[in-house]
């Protein structure tokens, strides 16, 4: 008779005990990974929610993703039934607009003045000079961005609270392109919205600006990359975040571009000069609301790598990465975000 020896028995035990200890770390990892996400597309890019599973998550996310496609209608300068249309059109007449966006435009005024004019939302006359948003992209002649400077300026764009009526006054030649700005509001609109739904727990991107509220499991953070401006598909390993809290933006020159004799054109454009900012290929802002980070990454990104150090460190509670063809540079406060630190 063959009996099993002490060995085999040991080697049994010892299997035994992985596969237990197999099952335990599967059932952990998806525990972790036990989320529902959902995407869409919508705002000419992908917007998507993650949230932790739970049997009304879909409905709370449906909510949000239909309160967030309003407000992007809202603020689509190319859809006449949007508010941005009508100021855009309001040829020089003062006109009555709902409360929110008027608040919207003031912040936007306010973040012209911090930024000493590098984010102008007047910019849209120049955004189309260069045939951004339109089919064919070209690089104007010099005489012709001249033209258009004095145009770009929202100074000239005039709020008024009257009584209960809010005001707005834009001279008939200029307009609004809210572009910098749609996504880290639409973002902060679905974040609202799936509070209001009761959740605390959660994350939404829109086409890289990304905000995250509370832990994505129990003692686990959002780990958030930032993409590698020379080769945008794969991000940077080593400058991982780990956050519960606040949102990222990135402006890059490889977002939305063309070439011209072998030059890259990209859509961010210093409205002081009418031309492209080469100095960075990218600046990525760490802020508290999705809104302030989609500005303020557009803001950095025009005021380049001297003046956009200078920039985000003069301002609370933002912080930021800046990367040129060969250099990265990154605020005391976001070394304190990454996973490795
Ligand atoms: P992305 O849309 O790639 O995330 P941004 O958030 O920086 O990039 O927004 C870029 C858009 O904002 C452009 O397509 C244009 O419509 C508008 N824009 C370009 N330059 C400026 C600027 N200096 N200030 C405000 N808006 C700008
Ligand atoms: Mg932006």
């Amino acid at each position: 008779m063959v009996f099993p020896g002490k060995k085999k028995i040991y080697i049994f035990f010892f299997v035994f005990l992985l596969i237990i200890a197999g099952f335990y770390i599967f059932r952990r990892a998806e525990q972790e990974i036990n989320l529902y996400s959902q995407t869409e597309f919508f705002m000419d890019t992908v917007v998507s929610i993650k949230i932790g599973e739970d049997p009304a998550v879909e409905k709370a996310v449906n909510k949000a993703f239909e309160v967030m496609k309003k407000e992007a209608i809202r603020l689509n300068r190319y859809k006449e039934d949007s508010v941005i249309y009508k100021i855009n059109y309001s040829d020089g007449k003062t006109i009555n607009i709902e409360r929110d966006i008027f608040l919207l435009l003031k912040k936007a005024k306010k973040y012209q003045e911090l930024s000493g004019g590098a984010f102008d939302i007047s910019i849209a006359p120049l955004v189309d000079l260069w045939g951004f948003g339109k089919e064919k992209q070209r690089v104007p002649e010099d005489y012709e961005i001249k033209e258009i400077l004095p145009l770009i300026d929202s100074n000239k764009l005039l709020l008024q609270k009257e009584y209960e009526q809010y005001r707005v006054y834009l001279p008939s030649e200029m307009s609004l392109d809210l572009g910098a700005i749609a996504k880290g509001y639409i973002i902060d609109k679905g974040v609202e919205s799936l509070i209001k739904s009761g959740y605390d727990s959660f994350y939404i991107n829109a086409g890289g600006n990304i905000r995250v509220n509370g832990e994505k499991s129990p003692g686990r953070s959002w780990h958030i990359g930032i993409r590698d401006p020379a080769t945008p598909a794969s991000i940077l390993t080593e400058y991982i975040t780990a956050l519960k809290k606040g949102s990222l933006a990135t402006s890059g020159d490889y977002e939305r571009f063309f070439e011209s004799e072998g030059k890259r054109y990209s859509h961010l454009l210093n409205p002081r000069t009418g031309y492209q900012e080469r100095s960075l290929r990218s600046a990525t802002i760490y802020a508290p609301t999705a809104l302030q980070a989609d500005i303020l990454s557009t803001a950095v990104f025009i005021k380049g790598w001297e003046e956009g150090k200078i920039f985000i460190n003069s301002l609370e509670n933002v912080e930021g990465v800046l990367i040129t063809d060969d250099e990265i540079w990154l605020s005391e406060g976001f070394k304190k975000l990454l996973i490795l630190q």
